[in-house]
Order: C-alpha cells, then structure tokens, then sequence
C-alpha cells in the first residue's frame, strides 16, 4: 500500500515535470516566433543615417538551403542575440560564422536605379532582372583615400562606360576597420563586369598609390581592416553557401567560370589578383 502510494506520487511527479517541461518549451517556441521580425530587421530607407548594425537585404535562406527558422536565425548578427537566445539550437558548423559590426549607410537606390539594373542585365546577362542571389564575392579596393569619397562616388549614379546604374558595391571596409553597407545584399549592383548577376562586391578603402601589389600590401598592413574584412567574408560565406573558389579578387573576375557577358565587356582591372588572395585565404584559415 505504501509502495503503491509511493509510485503513484512518484508518477504524479513525473507527469508534473513533463507538463511543465512541455510549457517552458511551448514558451520559449513563441518568444522565438514573436522576436523573429524584430530580429530578422527591415532595411532601412535608401540613404538612411548610419548607427544601425543590422545588414540590409540578408536573405535568411542562400541557394540551397532549407527556409527553416533556425538556418534564418544563426545568420542573424550575433550583437542582437536577445532573450531567446538560449533556447536557440546550435547552430551547423557551415553557419557558425558571426555577423561583423555593419553600418548601415546605403546609397540611394530607388526605383529607377532599380529599373536600370534591371535593364543593364537584361543586356549584359540575358535576364531583366535586379533582384541578386549571391554566389560569389568579389574583393576590390577603392583606389580613394577615404571612405566618404568612395561613397559619393556610389551614391552619384553616374553612367559608367555609357552606361547606368553607375557603379557601386555592397560593402565598403574603411582603414580603421568600420563596414559600411552601401547597397542591400538582395539587390545588384556594378563593380565587377560579367559577375554582378551573381556577385557581392566588398571594396577596402586603398589609394591606387604605386601600383596594385603595393596596394593590397598597404590593406595587409592595418590589422583592424584586414580582421574586418576577414570576419565579413566568413561571415557571406556562411549565410549564402558561397563556396571558397568562389571568393575572388576584381583582378581574377575575366577567368572566373560564373563570368558571362552578353556584349563581350570584360574587366581591366588590376585589383586583388590571385596571389593576393591566396593570401586573404589563408589568413582566414588562420583567423579560425
Ligand atoms: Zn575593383
């Protein structure tokens, strides 16, 4: 009798612990839902002030990849893990990856450099389209000595050999370290010549100076850009499943095998050739 008692409360006990386990889980299910949109972060107006450390137009889902919450939260930048952080899953070693700092300070692009896009590729790639899915990464430098002169440049919208949208890219890495986004990650835009159907451009602030090799020297010597740059990348890599072959440098853009133009353009760029990326990656490795 008192066994049988024993067992009994013994049992209560038991369905008491799985009910309250099941609410806590139930619990922690809806904070996540609930802080989803505020995490995941709307992109912020065309030419909206700096401050913001969200990166606009992250698509959660890369090629490939299954459109589950979890993939969509472990690219989320790492300085907003909020309250549910803890009950989140651990995250696949392919998206370990953290979101560097990003400041947001995108150039205008409205709906007529859309347009343009839109109408460059339909031209240059046979598909009128502005919308980007990126697949590769294209490392620049800016040839300027300052990041707001880069910037005015992209934000200007002048026509490029004759031809608009007028050239700019993704992410602009100045000498101290800060990223700055100028164009969202889901639109296009021209940095690279037979890549921008598929391509993020990522510029490091480097006067052209004596020459390329010296250039990428200069961006090799300020630790802070270099770390930046690394994390930015790993980070890209990580969220979109853009393979490492995939990460190249303007300079290697003509040879590359998602290179195509439809008009026969191609690149006379001499930035980040392949040696300077052989370099870059290997101070990923060992940034790891
Ligand atoms: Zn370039």
């Amino acid at each position: 009798m008192v066994k049988r008692q024993e067992t009994r409360r013994r049992t209560h006990r038991r369905r008491l612990f799985a009910l309250v386990a099941l609410a806590l889980v139930v619990a922690a299910a809806v904070a996540v839902e609930i802080l989803q949109p505020w995490r995941a972060g709307s992109p912020p107006a065309a030419g909206a002030p700096s401050g913001s450390s969200s990166p606009a137009g992250l698509s959660p889902t890369g090629p490939g990849r299954s459109a589950s919450p979890s993939s969509a939260r472990s690219v989320s930048p790492s300085s907003s893990a909020g309250p549910s952080s803890s009950s989140r899953p651990t995250p696949s070693p392919s998206l370990i990856a953290a979101a560097p700092p990003i400041v947001q300070d995108l150039v205008p692009y409205g709906p007529q450099r859309k347009a343009e896009m839109a109408a460059y590729s339909g031209r240059h790639f046979g598909e009128a389209t502005w919308v980007l899915h990126p697949q590769a990464i294209v490392l620049h430098y800016t040839a300027t000595s300052t990041y707001a002169a880069a910037h005015h440049t992209f934000a200007s919208n002048a026509p490029a050999l004759g031809e608009l949208p007028g050239v700019a890219a993704h992410f602009v890495i100045d000498e101290n370290g800060t990223i700055y986004q100028q164009v969202p990650l889901d639109v296009r835009c021209r940095h690279a010549i037979g890549l921008d159907w598929c391509a993020i451009g990522i510029e490091f602030v480097q006067p052209a100076g004596s020459g390329p090799t010296w250039a990428v020297a200069q961006i090799f010597s300020r630790a802070r850009q270099l770390d930046a740059g690394l994390r930015l990348v790993a980070w890209l890599e990580a969220a979109y499943g853009i393979d490492a072959t995939n990460l190249i440098g303007h300079a290697m853009a003509n040879d590359s095998p998602l290179f195509k133009d439809l008009l026969g353009w191609h690149n006379d760029h001499q930035d980040w050739n392949a040696a300077a990326v052989a370099r870059f990656k290997q101070a990923m490795v060992r940034a790891e």
